[in-house]
């Protein structure tokens, strides 16, 4: 018997209007694991009038930070104690190893709860014209009112937390949407709120397609602010569409990180991190290391350290302790990724590992996609200019600096990067040449809850994590006192 899952809504569980309701596949095993409600815009509508109402009626924008963090350290609490059952589904649904959700995923998205508890009661207004013999002025921070979140399938759970625990600890109300394929681990979360005490209609969370939930999330005029992180099409479509209604918008879009090694870099060091960096979640990463910009004269060395790691990369079961990579998302994605190794191979690039569906017997059934590796690729190839989101490397070589940063900043996207390197004057004046909003020096991929992350140009704009991310969920208002109003009357 497959678990059936409704919209969760104010507070409730509820049925989609039109009785419809869809499949969720495991993808390593393509079998059907849950069945959850087709939202539609009806469905939408109702969750968006529950967070209107909590908002303008309800308590919890009246309540102080205080009172609001006591309620978000539970859900910390309670979601640690979930950790096991959430890290299991999590794979299960989305196919990544249950080592990265048991040790990575989860505690990180449980000490990002506890961090934007804490860091929402240290925010301050400011008070300014101090000088005005007629007056001063409070320059204060307030809550935004009802925002929609529309969460991809690539963290879906860490996601989750990044847009909703800031939006509501700064006193807002949201709606949810889960990626179609990956929906399980949020609506177990809205157990977990409701038990730590979030009150009905803080929360709201709506199944569906992006076509006709997420659109509704971005036209409604209710609605104040939407944050948003997947491709950088939809992105634009939901820029589009917000305008009609000239909301606040946040996007966290496609990415194509740069990774950049000098002749004095630790090869064995940037070779373990470009294996990590590089097939991370299969390669499903907004910021996953994907062109590789290697000095010539390190070229073949770090190519073949590059290479022994990756062969010792166990592809197979998610369930399994010991497995580095699971399978990709979807059967789709799975064809749109190896399409870009054909064009590659097309292209002139040289395929020199993977490139194929592994053939051990773990991986018959399942989207399993071995990692890949092409060298001597060419900066205009579609490998090098295009997000695959698969475990595809590019490896480049190149000679000067000058040269190897317009490469790095040749492309639409800029969300992140990382430079090797043991001289820091070279590695600070590389770094401040990149155009990207995140960049790591001898390393790829750490992030932090007090370091802001998200992107520049086609990566789209506004900040998940830290402080600034509490920033996002905000109105700065500006309250005039006039304190020579007595003496003019
Ligand atoms: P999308 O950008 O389409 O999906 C991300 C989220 O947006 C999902 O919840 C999706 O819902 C929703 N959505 C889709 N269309 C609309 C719409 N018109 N209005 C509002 N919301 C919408 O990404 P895909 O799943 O199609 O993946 C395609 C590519 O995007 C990947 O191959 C990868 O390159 C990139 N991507 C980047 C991510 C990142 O971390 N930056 C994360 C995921 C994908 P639904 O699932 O129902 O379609």
């Amino acid at each position: 018997m497959i678990h059936q899952y409704r919209h969760y809504i104010n507070g409730q569980w509820i049925e989609s209007t039109s009785g419809e309701t869809f499949d969720i596949i495991n993808p390593s095993s393509e079998e059907v694991i849950a069945e959850v409600q087709e939202g539609n815009e009806n469905d939408t509508k109702s969750a968006i009038d529950a967070a209107r109402d909590a908002f303008d009626k309800g308590s919890w924008p009246t309540l102080t930070p205080s009172e609001r963090a006591r309620i978000i350290l539970r859900v910390a609490e309670f979601s640690e104690k979930k950790l096991e059952e959430l890290a299991k589904l999590e794979t299960i649904n989305q196919g990544k190893p249950i080592k990265m959700s048991r040790t990575s995923d989860l505690p990180f998205g449980i000490d990002n709860i506890r961090f934007f508890a804490g860091a929402s009661r240290a925010l301050e207004g400011i008070s300014s014209n101090e000088f005005l013999a007629t007056g001063t002025s409070l320059i204060r921070r307030e809550p935004l009112g009802l925002v929609s979140c529309i969460i991809p399938w690539n963290y879906p759970w860490m996601i989750s937390v990044w847009k909703i625990i800031p939006a509501i600890a700064m006193g807002n109300t949201v709606v949810v949407k889960p990626a179609s394929q990956t929906p399980l681990t949020l609506l177990e979360f809205a157990n977990i709120l409701q038990e730590a005490g979030v009150p009905k209609g803080v929360v709201n969370i709506v199944t569906g397609p992006g076509k006709t939930v997420g659109e509704e999330l971005v036209k409604n005029p209710k609605v104040d602010m939407v944050t948003m992180t997947g491709s950088t099409e939809t992105g634009k479509n939901i820029m589009e569409l917000a305008s009609k209604t000239l909301k606040k918008v946040s996007l966290e879009l496609g990415g194509k990180a740069p990774f950049i090694v000098f002749d004095d870099a630790d090869i064995n060091a940037a070779s373990s991190s470009a294996v990590e960096g590089g097939f991370v979640n299969s390669g499903q990463d907004c910021t996953a290391a994907t062109r590789f910009y290697v000095h010539e004269s390190i070229y073949t060395k770090f190519i073949n350290a590059v290479v022994e790691k990756t062969r010792k990369l166990r592809v197979g079961d998610p369930l399994n302790d010991s497995t580095d990579m699971g399978p990709l998302i979807s059967a789709s994605h799975r064809t749109k990724v190896s399409q870009y190794v054909e064009i590659g191979k097309k292209e002139g690039a040289k395929l020199i590992l993977g490139g194929k569906i592994p053939d051990n017997t773990e991986c018959k059934r399942g989207f399993y996609y071995d990692p890949t590796i092409f060298t001597d690729a060419q900066q205009d190839m579609a490998i090098v200019q295009e997000e695959i989101f698969g475990p595809v490397l590019a490896i480049l070589p190149f000679r000067e600096t000058q040269d190897v940063i317009e490469k790095a900043n040749d492309i639409a996207y800029g969300l992140a990067g990382s430079v090797w390197t043991n001289d820091i004057t070279r590695a600070i004046k590389v770094t401040n040449q990149l155009r990207c909003g995140e960049v790591w020096i001898n390393n790829h991929l750490p992030l932090a809850s007090e370091l802001p992350h998200g992107g520049f140009k086609y990566s789209g704009f506004g900040k998940d994590l830290s402080v600034y991310a509490l920033h996002e969920y905000t109105e700065m208002r500006h309250i005039y006192i006039d304190t020579a109003f007595k003496t003019r009357n």
